[in-house]
């Protein structure tokens, strides 16, 4: 028998946050902004300004009819096709409750679920407590030696097929991943569509991240490849796609047959999300459309914001003899510190892995907060990643700047 409680008992997250608020840190840790985008504030003063009433009451429960016609309208756009914002949209408490409502949904006792590896940490808790079995499938790095960039994880196409069996009911991945940063190749994401056809299984896409990718580069939806739109449920946040994680709006996409398994659950567990935030995010997706692939737009400028934190967070790193994998996407980098290890005097508490000492230790004694790489990882694999730490970098310049006189502590 599943023990729920017992699965989601140690959850660092809350241990983290707990120790912030206790030392008050420079706070790299959770993905969260430290700054509120004006595109944000307007659309909550537009919505706190709103002679109808109607939208602080309860929305249906399938989502605030302007936001899923806002996100019908948006995606339509991207993916080519018509998406009815009546039946294969879901909006969700956060990108978490769409996660929750997807995995509960859809996995019975004994299905097995691909992760690809490292994976957001929800994932496998939710996997068991539908009495599922995760099946891992880790990137491998590509190269020897320390990794510089994201992309120097690759997805071992032999291991991902390896992980596939009549039992498969589902993969699960992140892309852009958290906390690598890596976007998955064309290459990649046909493998993982050619075995979800083979086998018959659905494809969670978890895209939080879709906005913040790096040019060149760019964001690729498999819910676009050939025979995937029927099988993809493709997950999306408004918390993250607009900085502001605190509203918890998030939404799903998919066809109507499995959509149809998260609403049950999503009904059950929260019946319908706030109102008033749904409509704030309407109106701010709105004007995200008008403005969509313009150097205006919202989504534009952040990508072009986070590359210049990104490059100037892995600069100081480097200063300070990190060995940081500047990442393709994403608002984290995460960085080898194996170099610092020998002159710090890290305790390490019996059970945990190094790098939950260190990122311990950063905030106690240098005011620095960082993430263990280990929680992204599976028991098996988290020897490997000890020497990581994750930073996150969705940050005010000013707060940055704190960073290397922080880290000069360290010489
Ligand atoms: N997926 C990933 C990969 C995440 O990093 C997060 C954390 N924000 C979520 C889902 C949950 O997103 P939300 O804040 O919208 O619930
Ligand atoms: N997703 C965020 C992170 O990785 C926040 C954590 C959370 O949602 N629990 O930092």
């Amino acid at each position: 028998r599943v023990n729920r409680v017992k699965i989601g008992d140690r959850n660092l997250w809350r241990e983290y946050g707990l120790l912030v608020e206790r030392f008050k840190p420079l706070d790299l840790g959770q993905g969260h902004p430290d700054f509120i985008p004006n595109i944000a504030k307007e659309a909550l003063l537009e919505v706190a300004n709103s002679s109808d009433s109607s939208i602080h009451q309860y929305s249906i429960s399938n989502g605030h009819p302007r936001l899923l016609n806002a996100l019908s309208k948006l995606y339509s756009t991207l993916l080519k096709r018509t998406i009815d914002p009546n039946t294969e949209l879901l909006s969700t408490m956060g990108a978490n409750e769409a996660l929750y409502c997807a995995i509960l949904g859809l996995i019975e006792d004994g299905d097995e679920v691909v992760v690809i590896e490292p994976f957001f940490d929800l994932y496998v808790p939710l996997i068991k407590m539908a009495g599922g079995t995760p099946r891992f499938v880790t990137l491998k790095k590509s190269c020897t030696g320390s990794p510089n960039t994201s992309a120097d994880w690759i997805l071992d196409p032999y291991a991902l097929e390896n992980a596939f069996n009549e039992k498969t009911k589902a993969v699960i991945m992140n892309t852009p991943i958290n906390p690598l940063g890596k976007i998955f190749e064309i290459a990649e994401l046909q493998k993982i569509t050619d075995l979800c056809r083979k086998w018959n299984a659905v494809c969670i896409s978890d895209e939080v991240y879709e906005w913040m990718v790096y040019k060149p580069r760019e964001h690729v939806r498999i819910a676009t490849f050939p025979g995937m739109w029927e099988r993809t449920l493709t997950i999306g946040s408004g918390g993250k796609s607009f900085c502001i994680t605190g509203w918890k709006v998030g939404w799903v996409y998919g066809p109507d047959k499995l959509m149809n398994h998260l609403k049950v659950i999503h009904q059950m567990a929260v019946y319908a999300g706030s109102t008033p935030l749904q409509e704030a995010v309407a109106i701010m997706l709105e004007k995200e459309i008008e403005l969509l692939g313009t150097p205006e737009s919202f989504f534009h400028k952040m990508q072009e914001n986070l590359k210049k934190n990104r490059d100037y967070v892995v600069d100081v790193l480097r200063r300070h003899n990190f060995l940081p994998v500047v990442p393709d996407s994403g608002i984290f980098l995460i960085a080898n510190w194996s170099n610092l290890e020998s002159k710090l005097n890290i305790n390490v508490k019996n059970g945990d892995y190094k790098d939950v000492g260190f990122t311990k230790w950063l905030i106690e004694s240098i005011g620095l907060h960082g993430m263990p790489s280990t929680m992204f990882y599976n028991k098996e694999n988290r020897n490997e990643m000890e020497n990581f730490v994750r930073f996150c970098f969705i940050k005010d310049h000013e707060t940055l700047e704190i960073l290397p006189k922080i880290l000069d502590k360290l010489q």
